[in-house]
């Protein structure tokens, strides 16, 4: 079925949806961090993810920005490492990005993934081609705001396929921030973990929408 706003039980069970994949990919987000990395990126993420959805499991709140912020909150939280205050800025920027509304149309999604690129960037300050998360983020975002339609979850599917293409270009990059930065040349052949993450996360939500 088409979906073409999401309301507050459909973001709570998406979210929820995120942290039961992303907690299940520990190990393999590990493996992959491990190559240029400390192979720690799967057990930050899995706490993370863990605290996040305690607590959304916890709150009773039916306002979309509340949910996405407590959600967020348990990710920064939980998390350690570089990456848990970036991707617990995922959903807290889209909290703020979302306060007010009843629901989410394709329009808002857009504001909100925008709202969390920006977030990563000025908080990490990595660009595109630093071979991070940005990497994943930055198409998908670009992905969204050429998309014109209103089907939520084809936008979420334009995004993800734009993020995975980020992550494969991934594999060529010398790193510019993170911890493959003192790799260098070394660090060409391996995808960026983080940037998987981020690809994992928007196959998730457009699997969401395709099974709502
Ligand atoms: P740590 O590097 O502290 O071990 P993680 O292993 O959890 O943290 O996460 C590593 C990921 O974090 C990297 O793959 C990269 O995508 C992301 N990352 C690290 N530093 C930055 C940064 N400054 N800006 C954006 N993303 C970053
Ligand atoms: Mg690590």
């Amino acid at each position: 079925m088409t979906v073409t706003s999401l309301g507050p039980d459909q973001v709570r069970r998406a979210m929820l949806k995120v942290a039961d994949v992303i907690i299940e990919k520990r190990d393999e987000l590990c493996r992959i961090d491990s190559h240029i990395g400390d192979g720690d990126h799967g057990i930050g993420m899995g706490h993370g993810f863990t605290a996040a959805r305690d607590q959304l499991n916890a709150s009773t709140d039916t306002e979309i920005a509340k949910l996405m912020r407590t959600f967020g909150m348990g990710v920064v939280t939980g998390a350690g490492g570089a990456s848990g205050p970036l991707f617990g800025g995922l959903f807290m920027e889209g909290g703020k990005s979302a306060k007010g509304l009843a629901e989410l149309k394709a329009a808002d999604v857009t504001r909100w993934w925008r709202a969390a690129l920006d977030y990563v960037q000025s908080k990490g300050k990595a660009q595109p081609g630093d071979k991070t998360m940005v990497d994943a983020l930055h198409p998908a975002v670009l992905a969204m705001e050429s998309f014109g339609g209103d089907d939520v979850g084809e936008l979420f599917a334009q995004a993800a396929k734009a993020a995975w293409e980020g992550v494969e270009k991934t594999k060529s990059m010398v790193a510019g921030q993170g911890r493959s930065r003192y790799l260098g040349e070394r660090a060409v052949g391996h995808q960026d973990a983080g940037a998987t993450s981020v690809a994992t996360i928007l196959d998730v939500l457009r699997d969401f929408c395709a099974e709502a």
